[in-house]
């Protein structure tokens, strides 16, 4: 099979302290793939700054002028990993392209194989962990449940694969078309569809320098993943509104029952209490449907494609 054009998409914010061995590794990885006719000669990498403040895009302009197949794109300010990874595949070129982290958690190890499922037919091949023993505990079980709790909204997610992924051309096109600003790149590319394979690896502990991804950002990404797929909380607002309601109406025939067959009836306490739930799953019910709209306004706005050819003959 002959040999195609790949480039690695890395994102950076503030990298100085593992740009330089990053960039290193990288063209090392290169040369390797090229000698094994794995990649076309032509394969190049491409640095996305993401609005760095330190010395980061100095360090990809030093690396340019020592090696063409660096390339850098720089973004005019700090926007995010999700974001920063977009940019770089929609202006990246070449034929494969390989997102992976600046601090090479992800296995370079894995990207020879990535390829070579490529070369099987996979247009997408998810980089996938196999342990997570550099992770902390708190890392571990919440990636855990929250992968369990997408799935259970019915988001379409790889467990345990973040955004060390390779992807072919026709997959990368197809991305373009999804234009939604609120970003959660690991639910929009399995609705690509295509063919894909899945490559395991072990998820190293970072290199050097400290993680960007604080608490904060991380939960902004979550609620990107449930609030930017799903519409499921929407709906169990409805539920909800249904089951208390029905509560209130049998809550109403027990007072009533006591009122006639006991003499423990207190006098008040049903017109007080069981219109207050009434009322209230009247509200959630109220709430629901509304939500039925605005699911679908949501659905509207995004403006995703509604289909994708894969091949016309
Ligand atoms: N990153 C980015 N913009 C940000 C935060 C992070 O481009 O606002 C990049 C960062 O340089 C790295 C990748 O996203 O290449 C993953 O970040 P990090 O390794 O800090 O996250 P962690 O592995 O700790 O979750
Ligand atoms: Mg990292």
């Amino acid at each position: 099979m002959k040999p195609k054009r790949l480039n690695l998409v890395v994102p950076c914010f503030n990298e100085e302290a593992v740009l330089p061995e990053t960039i290193a590794r990288l063209l090392a990885l290169l040369d390797d793939l090229t000698a094994r006719g794995l990649v076309r000669a032509d394969s190049a990498m491409t640095l996305v700054d993401d609005g760095s403040h330190d010395d980061t895009w100095d360090i990809i302009e030093a690396a340019k002028v020592r090696d063409a197949r660096v390339c850098g794109i720089r973004l005019s300010a700090n926007r995010g990993h999700q974001h920063a990874l977009l940019a770089g595949l929609l202006n990246a070129p070449g034929d494969l392209l390989v997102s992976l982290d600046a601090d090479l958690q992800d296995d370079l190890g894995a990207i020879p194989r990535m390829i070579e499922a490529h070369q099987r037919g996979a247009e997408i091949v998810y980089g996938v962990r196999a342990r997570r023993e550099h992770d902390s505990l708190f890392k571990r079980y919440s990636a855990w449940s929250y992968y369990w709790l997408l799935r259970k909204l019915g988001v379409d997610v790889v467990a345990d694969h973040a955004d060390f992924r390779l992807m072919g051309r026709q997959a990368v096109e197809a991305l373009g078309g999804f234009t939604e600003v609120n970003l959660f790149l690991r639910g929009i590319v399995p609705l690509l569809g295509f063919r894909s394979e899945v490559v395991t690896y072990e998820r190293r502990p970072r290199l050097a320098g400290e993680t960007k991804y604080p608490l904060s950002k991380m939960i902004a990404l979550a609620a990107n993943g449930v609030f930017s797929f799903s519409t499921v909380p929407l709906q169990w607002i409805t539920v909800l509104g249904f089951v208390v309601a029905l509560g209130s109406v049998g809550a109403g025939f027990w007072a009533l029952a006591v009122r006639l067959f006991t003499a423990r009836a207190l006098p008040g306490w049903a017109s007080t209490v069981i219109p207050m739930y009434f009322l209230g799953s009247v509200q959630l019910l109220a709430i629901g449907i509304i939500g039925g709209y605005v699911s679908r306004v949501y659905a509207e706005t995004k403006r995703r494609p509604r289909f994708i050819i894969e091949k016309t003959i």
